[in-house]
């Protein structure tokens, strides 16, 4: 849309002024009077117009009128008259001008219309660019009142502001602590506000077990940020970042949204109070790939009920969901990415095996979830804090890693 990069200037200059405060006021005020100022010229305009419209439906009126005139003149002439027969072609002929003459009234009465419409439209739309200004100023009032911490690139905290210091606003909900630069607080500051709903969900998959401590999210947007690449979960460190540029709607080439991101990075410190050693690499369950994200991304698609957050309108992928049919088409199309051969796949993905795509990762734990059941699942995961995965996956599905692949194989029709 048109208006976009308008908004994203007059942004960009607010976000200028929150350091230089008397500016804030001018740019405001400046912007503000242009846009009402383009109101109130544009309202002129649709008034002189229907002014205009309504001179054209007169007119029309009164072409029908003369004309239904003409026509009563036709019905009362004597037709042996020959006289007479000339003077009902000409009527006719005179009738025939004024149907001429309507329809080019017609035409411009909709042309007029028309005009009206995109005028009304455009109207609306400065409207929603003067909400939106609204909305911005109101943020960065906001924002000028919360606390703030410095990092580097990196995510190391730096104490004081210095060159290429990220600067970070902190939100403190019921169990994250959710870092945003003012770039992210623009776009995804909703996330704030849903935090609470996203973890109590969460948490309902693994039957209540809480964290054990405030968690620390920090998501940037367009900002330097390296320490991860797009989403990443540090156990070690209890934080996560995610980059809000990664994903969609800026990133149309992805079928994650940011909330969905979210969702998985938080399912992952869910499993790391759960089970921490999944994530402690030097012990024997360190790395399971497989379960780790494909229980992430299976709680990013299928479990949360994102129609229950106030999310807005544009920021969520149609991604969730999936049926058995679209696990297997994905299923099939992670093969050919990720180059396995399907007859040699006859074991779990090795633990530290992590493919390009999680798909089939994902395709395993709703399998599981629906030939098994849930509570299996979780049991699976608790027990790898004490055992090894082959040890301990005889004893609870009852069954060979081969022949639960097999299984697996046979439900999505693979073979
Ligand atoms: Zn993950």
């Amino acid at each position: 849309m048109k208006k976009n990069w308008l908004i994203t200037l007059i942004v960009v200059f607010l976000i200028f002024s929150i350091a230089t405060p008397p500016v804030l006021g001018a740019t405001k005020g400046s912007t503000m009077a242009e846009v009402q100022k383009k109101i109130t010229s544009l309202t002129k305009q649709v008034k002189d117009l229907k002014n205009k419209l309504g001179l054209k439906i007169k007119e029309t009126d009164k072409l029908k009128k003369e004309k239904s005139a003409l026509q009563n003149q036709i019905k009362t002439k004597d037709l042996s008259n020959k006289n007479k027969d000339i003077q009902i072609v000409n009527l006719n002929k005179a009738i025939k001008e004024k149907d001429i003459n309507l329809l080019d009234l017609t035409e411009s009465i909709n042309d007029k219309n028309i005009e009206i419409s995109d005028l009304s439209e455009s109207i609306v739309e400065k409207d929603e660019t003067i909400e939106e200004l609204h909305k911005k100023i109101k943020q960065l009032e906001q924002l000028s009142s919360v606390n703030f911490i410095y990092t580097d690139e990196k995510g190391n905290l730096l104490s004081s502001n210095s060159k290429n210091a990220i600067k970070w606003y902190e939100f403190r909900t019921d169990q994250i602590t959710i870092y945003l630069t003012a770039k992210a607080f623009n776009e995804f500051g909703y996330i704030i506000d849903i935090s609470d709903e996203v973890v109590t969900d969460i948490c309902q998959y693994f039957n209540g077990n809480q964290l054990p401590q405030n968690m620390a999210v920090f998501i940037s947007f367009n900002d330097t940020v390296s320490k991860a690449t797009s989403g990443e979960y540090f156990a070690g460190e209890k934080r996560a970042f995610i980059r809000g540029e990664s994903f969609y709607p800026h990133n149309r080439y992805t079928q994650e949204s940011l909330v969905d991101v979210y969702v998985h990075e938080l399912t992952h410190a869910f499993q790391d109070a759960l089970a921490p050693n999944l994530f402690n690499a030097n012990v024997s369950s360190g790395g399971l790939y497989w379960l780790t994200e494909g229980m992430a991304s299976y709680v990013e698609h299928q479990f949360i009920p994102y129609e229950n957050y106030a999310i807005p309108e544009g920021h969520l992928t149609s991604e969730h969901k999936y049926n058995k049919e679209e696990y297997r088409a994905k299923i099939l199309r992670s093969i050919k990415e990720n180059n396995i051969d399907m007859d040699s796949f006859t074991k779990l993905p090795e633990r530290m095996k992590m493919y390009k795509s999680y798909e089939i990762y994902e395709s395993l734990i709703y399998f599981i979830e629906n030939k098994y059941n849930h509570n299996t699942l979780l049991t699976y995961t608790k027990s790898l804090e004490t055992q090894d995965p082959i040890n301990s996956f005889m004893p609870t599905f009852k069954t060979t890693e081969e022949q639960f692949i097999n299984d697996w194989k046979e439900y999505y029709s693979l073979k």
